[in-house]
């Protein structure tokens, strides 16, 4: 399926259109509190008086979404007969209207539904409002079930069109920025890398390394434009194509008990993984050709001449951003196993090098003395 990218800058005229064009009569509107302050929420809420389409709000999830929440949203979309979904939102958002899109199809009654998730019916329209998951373009969802994890694949679950509003970024504090703009960052690099990486995949990981090394300097400065705000929205969504191809590695396996337990955000705890994964892995691989030509090919997309100057060049960005901190300086053993416990084992099998427990053991101690 081939999704359609919609642009805002006409005032949300090819928008409104390509909404006409689905012939829907009432949308489940999934988002967070932060929409209501955009002109494209106002737009949004004003869809009734526009063309007709009935609004049905949905905001009762919370970051890090629980099933429980999706299950409602689903039983609301059903009740209420919605036959589009819009999710207006950062990742979280854009999860949950994934995952109700699929739950409506199904008896969510049953015990074991989950195992039987088939593709969703429903029109779904993705606006992000943070750029950086990327998430508007994947076929992944991720909420939590009792507190862990559950990983929601279904190949066809993508939304059929996206619209990209560089406006919604405007008020975005810039720490959050910088979260996001290297969450990005770490998802094109480690795409590029993926043993699942094809030719598709890797222009666009390319193409979003070449566009955040650019607009780094204004887009994370007092200086920020619209044009730089486009850029990163762009950036962002090429690198979500790009691992909805390939998928994640070892940098994003070993990030998420780095994010609960420290309270980073997520963008930031992958650059930390990332900044010492990939040296790592330079001084492991010398010998593997294949890899070498990957890692070529990252560091002429940073424009650096080896995948040693690419590497050192993350490392140099990301203390220029503050992004470097210590962690944990003294950690002991205990620490170290329960983090080395923690690394996603699906993830790892994108991953193009071989680690052994005692390489994570290794580049767990090295992020947390935060070695820079
Ligand atoms: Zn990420």
């Amino acid at each position: 399926m081939k999704q359609k990218l919609i642009f805002a800058d006409d005032g949300y005229e090819q928008f409104l259109e390509y909404l006409k064009s689905l012939g829907a009569r009432r949308a489940l509107l999934v988002h967070g509190s932060s929409m209501l302050k955009l002109e494209v929420g106002q737009f949004l809420l004003n869809l009734p008086q526009q063309i007709g389409v009935d609004i049905v709000e949905f905001t009762d999830f919370a970051p890090n979404p629980a099933i429980e929440s999706v299950l409602k949203g689903a039983s609301l979309c059903r009740e209420k007969q919605c036959d589009m979904i819009i999710a207006c939102g950062g990742g979280s958002a854009m999860d949950v209207a994934k995952c109700i899109r699929l739950f409506v199809e199904v008896d969510m009654g049953r015990e074991d539904f989950l195992s039987d998730l088939k593709s969703g019916r429903l029109p779904l329209i993705a606006i992000p409002t943070t750029a950086g998951t990327g998430s508007e373009a994947t076929h992944f969802a991720v909420i939590y079930k009792d507190g862990k994890k559950l990983s929601i694949a279904e190949k066809g679950n993508i939304p059929q069109a996206v619209l990209l509003d560089e406006k919604v970024l405007a008020g975005l504090p810039l720490r959050q920025k910088k979260a996001t703009f290297f969450d990005a960052l770490c998802h094109a690099i480690e795409s590029c890398w993926s043993v699942n990486a094809t030719e598709e995949s890797r222009t666009y990981a390319k193409e979003t390394i070449r566009i955040l090394i650019a607009s780094e300097p204004r887009y994370l400065s007092e200086e920020c434009t619209m044009a730089d705000n486009m850029a990163m929205l762009l950036a962002a969504h090429y690198a979500g194509k790009a691992i909805n191809i390939s998928k994640t590695t070892a940098g994003h396996a070993m990030c998420y008990k780095l994010t609960s337990k420290f309270g980073l955000p997520h963008g930031q705890a992958a650059l930390l993984c990332l900044v010492e994964l990939w040296p790592y892995m330079l001084e492991k691989a010398r010998a593997d050709k294949g890899l070498e030509g990957n890692f070529q090919e990252i560091a002429e997309a940073m424009g650096e001449n080896s995948s040693l100057e690419a590497a050192g060049k993350l490392r140099e960005l990301a203390a220029k951003h503050g992004m470097l901190k210590p962690l944990c300086p003294e950690a002991d053993d205990t620490l170290i196993a329960e983090l080395t416990g923690s690394v996603n084992v699906e993830r790892l099998q994108n991953h193009p090098l071989k680690l052994s427990e005692a390489d994570f053991q290794e580049l767990y101690r090295r992020i947390l003395k935060g070695n820079n």
